[in-house]
């Protein structure tokens, strides 16, 4: 007969990196399941002739939801990751000098969402950072990891799932299904009685962001400037704004050496335009030069990466425990359906599904409750 997991974690970046670590302290009979050959998604360690540092600009707001978010984090890794909060506005370029960036007036872009998030002035400074976070939950997993497998569907008798099909041909039983993987492919992915039509395309329709995203190290130190950059300059194209940062510069080999991340976003459709994207990235080119006219200057690296479908509207309806509600034992926990997305939604979206799952995560591995009305079944 085969195998029956106890759960079946189908992605392994931070959402599900954090439930697998979590569910470990009270089973080993997880699968993980994960379509690129190692774990941690986006959030996987960049190693710069600066240093290591994260894929890309990382920034969290400070809010009571982050700080909760951060506290559920910490709660798993027996750590705090949150060193302190701190208070600094954005700044923008304007009419040959910088200035507080106070807002996008009458222009906001397509995609002001996605880029408000990084123009709060108050922010948590982090003990470690996010590269770091799935590193450490990967190492706090104790079930089996399985790369190179991508879900390609979900199987259903009744209303629950019983089995998933990887590669298209190998079947992982389990008795819960956690997805944590893009919202956006759950039309394909879900059996016909499970999703209307209606919800179908839905689902498949609505507008998903794509970051573009460029890493620098520059040749100098440029600034001293921790602030978040909000760069648009004057003229108004399809190619909206960006957001960006430079780390502290440091001394490497007797060079001074200073990083730099950049993003901004265009839509999911044009992903593959070649042409967008070199526009979309010139354009952040262009604006770094006009603020810092030097700092493109004899480049040390250049690092351009695209991530698609790193934000949107996953609008799709769960039952209050948030499972598909269809589906008793499949669990939504992508970040794209929390309120609050990005990290911050990542980790809420896990905690929640843990309780719904009838887990409480205390700091102390020894006092991981487990609530009486479980909607879990487990075989252990
Ligand atoms: C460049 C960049 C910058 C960012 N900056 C910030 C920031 O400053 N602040 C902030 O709060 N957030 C930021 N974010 C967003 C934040 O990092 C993400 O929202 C969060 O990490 C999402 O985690 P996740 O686990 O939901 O998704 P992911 O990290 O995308 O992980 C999903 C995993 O699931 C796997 N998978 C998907 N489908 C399947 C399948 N069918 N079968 C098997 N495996 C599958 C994928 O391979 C992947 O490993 C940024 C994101 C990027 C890309």
């Amino acid at each position: 007969m085969a195998h029956i997991y106890d759960y079946a974690i189908i992605g392994s970046g931070l959402t599900g990196l954090s439930i697998a670590a979590a569910l470990s302290r009270e089973t080993k009979n997880i699968a993980l399941i994960e379509a690129a050959d190692v774990p941690c998604g986006v959030n996987k360690k960049v190693n710069f002739p600066t240093g290591p540092m994260n894929n890309g600009i990382r920034f969290v707001p400070d809010s009571v939801l982050s700080e909760k978010a951060l506290r559920f984090l910490g709660n798993i890794l027996n750590t705090s990751v949150v060193a302190d909060a701190s208070e600094e506005a954005p700044i923008t370029y304007e009419s040959g000098g910088f200035k507080t960036f106070l807002g996008f007036g009458d222009n906001p872009p397509p995609f002001y969402e996605e880029l408000a998030y990084f123009t709060n002035s108050k922010r948590l400074d982090l003990t470690l950072q996010p590269y770091e976070w799935t590193q450490l939950l990967f190492e706090k997993f104790q079930g089996d990891f399985m790369p190179r497998s991508y879900v390609t569907k979900f199987h259903q008798e009744g209303e629950r799932v019983t089995h998933v099909t990887i590669n298209g041909s190998k079947t992982l039983h389990a008795h819960n299904f956690i997805f944590a993987g893009t919202v956006k492919d759950l039309a394909l992915l879900l059996p016909e009685e499970a999703l209307s039509v209606r919800a179908r395309s839905k689902l498949s329709k609505n507008t998903y962001w794509t970051a573009l995203c460029l890493d620098l190290c520059h040749s100098k130190a440029v600034t001293e400037s921790t602030a978040m950059h909000i760069l648009n300059g004057t003229t108004q194209d399809e190619i909206g704004p960006c957001a960006g940062r430079f780390l502290p510069a440091i001394e490497v080999d007797g060079q001074m050496l200073q990083a730099s991340q950049w993003m901004t976003f265009i839509e999911q459709e044009v992903t593959e335009d070649s042409e967008v994207v070199g526009l979309a990235l010139k354009k952040i080119k262009r604006q770094i030069k006009r603020a810092y006219p030097e700092a493109l200057d004899g480049l040390k690296l250049e690092r351009i990466f695209v991530a698609p479908i790193i934000s949107g509207n996953g609008d799709l309806k769960l039952s209050a425990n948030l499972t598909i509600p269809e589906l008793e034992n499949l669990w939504i926990a992508s970040a794209t359906v929390n309120e609050q997305k990005n990290l911050v939604g990542a980790l809420l979206q896990a905690e929640t599904i843990m309780a719904s799952l009838g887990f409480r995560v205390e700091a102390d591995e020894t006092s991981s409750v487990m609530e009486e009305e479980s909607t879990a079944e487990m075989s252990l």
